[in-house]
């Protein structure tokens, strides 16, 4: 299965994704129930307030990503304890965008 990995843009200068990378590899937390995935495109959200997020999700799907997967900087707000404030608005603009037939993922790890 292929998947699209957004991530919080105020996050990447310090976390490079290495876990997400190894967990999509291994099937494991978030990833439990698809089993390893392929990454189709690892992404920021575009800066906050993450509307670009949407057309960035979009991009994934259209190149074969069959899930979006809001990584956990933005849901939990790893590794420094500062969720998105906007995480459900992105998240329901996401779902709204990529319709039914495509899985969204609250996590990572
Ligand atoms: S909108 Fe949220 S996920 Fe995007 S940079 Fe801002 S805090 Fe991070």
């Amino acid at each position: 299965m292929k998947v699209g990995i957004i991530r919080c843009r105020q996050t990447e200068d310090i976390c490079p994704g290495t876990t997400d990378f190894k967990i999509a590899a291994s099937g494991q937390m978030a990833f439990e129930e698809t089993g390893p995935v392929e990454i189709t495109g690892f992404l920021t959200c575009g800066g906050c307030p993450g509307k670009r997020a949407v057309a960035r999700a979009k991009m994934m799907v259209d190149r074969g990503a069959m899930a979006i997967v809001l990584a956990s900087c933005i849901s939990k707000g790893n590794p420094i304890g500062f969720p998105c404030p906007h995480f459900e608005a992105m998240r329901d603009a996401i779902i709204r965008k990529a319709g039914p037939d495509i899985k969204v993922i609250e996590w990572t790890h």
